[in-house]
């Protein structure tokens, strides 16, 4: 008996990299087997920044080969694309008119937003957080798996269901945040996030020859300019990389490091071959989905018409209960 049925969605952004894997999708995969899980690629978010769309189509074809090559299973799951379940737009529009201005304002993500894109502050950017919402209340999810960043949205969507349930009739369940801890992955340069856009990234798709080279280009500590100077782990970020990938000779790796037993060309072979020994059986899955396009478009095509069945049922309800039908 599973205990619920979960949202959670991401955008379109291509090749997932491994900040990607261990930050959430390995946390999605273990979901499935408690939950019934719903994972959206949220193509029209993605559309509040996104000024560009050319590579729209193939960033969300790449994302489900990695979603489906790491355990995502359409089976267990409803695997979908946002904008292939029109309702949540319809819903998006008539929650917009529940949602006092003021609330949407406030929201922190929006004030960063502004600063980064000051010449694209378009509407969507505001209501973005009441197509959230509608994303989780649409298909009546009881969970949603947060970060402690993402805490304060989810109390927002909280606040616009129960606005919603008092003014009309009980229609939505508050939806909960199960708080997962999500390890926060530096990138190669070990300055900020891994991600896409700073380059930092190792991609789970990539070959283990190109692994090892991006791996070797890695940022270490820098107090360990020769082979013989003593090195700190805790300040490198091949160390904590290791942590995920290499968990058992972690300890042995940080005192042959503060010793100078071992040098970081060495330290990064290890690593990258732990890394490669994880992401093997991936490839390999993946390879096997690219050549079936036809697989990939039946598992989107295939998830859409089950979640469309969830979300027509509950516009109708949504419909009902605000007397417009
Ligand atoms: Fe980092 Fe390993 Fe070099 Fe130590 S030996 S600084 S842990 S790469």
């Amino acid at each position: 008996m599973k205990r619920g049925r979960i949202f959670s969605g991401a955008r379109p952004t291509g090749r997932q990299h491994i900040g990607n894997y261990l930050g959430a999708l390995q946390n999605w995969v273990k979901l499935q087997d408690d939950y019934n899980c719903i994972y959206c690629i949220v193509d029209i978010h993605a559309l509040t920044s996104l000024e560009d769309t050319r590579n729209l189509q193939n960033n969300i074809h790449e994302m489900i080969l990695d979603w489906l090559a790491i355990g995502l299973d359409s089976k267990k799951s409803i695997l979908f694309v946002q904008s292939h379940v029109p309702e949540v737009m319809e819903l998006h529009t008539l929650l917009s008119m529940i949602t006092p201005l003021s609330w949407l304002l406030r929201v922190p993500t929006f004030k960063e937003k502004v600063k980064l894109q000051p010449d694209n502050v378009n509407y969507g950017l505001v209501g973005y957080p009441v197509l959230m919402t509608s994303d989780i209340v649409l298909y009546k999810a009881t969970v949603v798996p947060v970060g402690e960043d993402q805490l304060p949205h989810l109390e927002l969507a909280r606040e616009i269901t129960r606005r919603f349930n008092n003014l009309f009739s009980y229609t939505f369940p508050e939806p909960e945040g199960i708080l997962t801890h999500y390890p926060l992955v530096v990138g190669l340069d070990g300055k900020e996030k891994m991600s896409k856009q700073a380059g930092n990234d190792i991609e789970l798709a990539l070959s283990a020859e190109e692994t090892i080279e991006k791996i070797k280009t890695a940022y270490t500590d820098p107090a360990r300019r020769y082979r013989t100077d003593p090195g700190h782990p805790e300040k490198c970020n091949i160390y904590k990389l290791m942590f995920y990938f290499n968990s058992t000779s972690i300890s042995a790796i940080a005192e042959e490091c503060k010793e100078a037993k071992i040098g970081c060309v060495d330290c990064k072979m290890i690593l990258a071959t732990a890394i490669n020994k994880v992401l093997e059986p991936i490839r390999e899955k993946r390879a096997e989905l690219a050549n079936n396009p036809k697989y990939i478009t039946e598992v989107l095509s295939d998830g859409a018409d089950r979640a469309r069945v969830i979300a027509r049922e509950t516009l109708i309800e949504v419909k009902k209960n605000m007397k417009l039908i």
